[in-house]
């Protein structure tokens, strides 16, 4: 994946804004909100929303609608990301698994924000 230039890549919350540039624009397409009661707002206490299919993603972007702020904290961050690499990496997104070592887009990133939060977990 290219990281969009001009972001600040160098601290480590900047580089996970970056990271979750993906899974939004991912999760951006794939929810559709045609059918939905809410117009695509995520309400927690109603059932409709919970049992949804794109209930985890629906509530994912309703929090993650747009670039996180700059005094948004490292563990807000990371939370965002764990929460995108569990939706992303659900089986249940794919026909069949994807290979180790497969070079699509969402693999890729699924790697690299692997390997950033198991370097960054622990300083929550
Ligand atoms: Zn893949």
């Amino acid at each position: 994946m290219p990281l969009p230039t001009g972001q600040n890549t160098r601290t480590i919350s900047g580089y996970a804004r970056v990271l979750l540039d993906y899974p939004r624009w991912v999760i951006e397409r794939e929810v559709d909100f045609t059918n939905c009661p809410h117009d695509g707002r995520f309400d927690s206490d109603d059932m409709g929303c919970t049992s949804c299919r794109f209930g985890t993603a629906c509530r994912w972007l309703n929090v993650n609608v747009s670039a996180p702020s700059p005094d948004v904290a490292l563990p807000e961050l990371i939370g965002a990301l764990d929460a995108a690499v569990a939706y992303l990496h659900s089986p249940k997104r794919y026909e069949s698994p994807h290979e180790r070592g497969c070079h699509c887009d969402t693999c890729e990133w699924l790697r690299e924000a692997k390997s950033f939060l198991r370097m960054h977990r622990h300083r929550r």
